[in-house]
């Protein structure tokens, strides 16, 4: 991950109704701000204040660290938000659309993986859904599907989703439509 990818992210989360999410993207950008100080004033420290750079360079990464924090918590308010709305709408059969499955199945499964589990190496994960420390979830690219060696288990994006957060095929095709699509 480049630091540079958190510089512009997470300016939208003012837009989510809950208080710590605002909070921490408030929180997130002063971070982010003091950040690209440290980093300016660490480039004109000179060689021979050699203690003084390596102190910068240890509150440095303890900022970053924070900022790490932060993408997680927001990361996991955003996902249990769009749970909620999905969970709490009421939904007509009738209007559950075919065209929508396809809509949803246009989703990478990577960026799910990304955003609920761990990428160990460029196509595998650490699983979602079983208890692991070496990634047996791979993703094939070339048909966006999955399957982990662990637990047998596999499929499409909307499989993924059905299975690690227990949806029906309804609510999983709504939510991938309607919160990232
Ligand atoms: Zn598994």
């Amino acid at each position: 991950m480049k630091l540079t990818d958190f510089f512009d992210t997470y300016e939208d989360y003012s837009e989510l109704i809950e208080p710590k999410a605002v909070a921490l993207a408030k929180e997130y950008r002063l971070v982010t701000k003091q950040v690209k100080q440290q980093f300016k004033y660490i480039a004109t420290i000179k060689d021979e204040y050699l203690q003084h750079f390596m102190l910068r360079w240890f509150q440095l990464g303890t900022l970053y660290q924070r900022l790490l924090d932060i993408r997680k918590e927001l990361k996991k308010i955003k996902f249990s938000y769009m749970l909620a709305q999905v969970q709490f709408k009421k939904k007509d059969p009738k209007e559950f659309k075919p065209l929508a499955i396809e809509q949803a199945k246009q989703i990478k499964v990577e960026t799910i993986l990304d955003e609920i589990t761990k990428r160990v190496f460029h196509n595998t994960y650490l699983c979602p859904l079983h208890n692991e420390k070496s990634g047996s979830l791979k993703v094939y690219r070339n048909n966006n599907t999955w399957y982990c060696f662990g637990c047998c288990k596999g499929g499409s994006v909307i499989d993924l989703v059905m299975k690690h957060y227990d949806m029906s095929l309804s609510d999983a095709v709504t939510w991938l439509v309607g919160g990232l699509g």
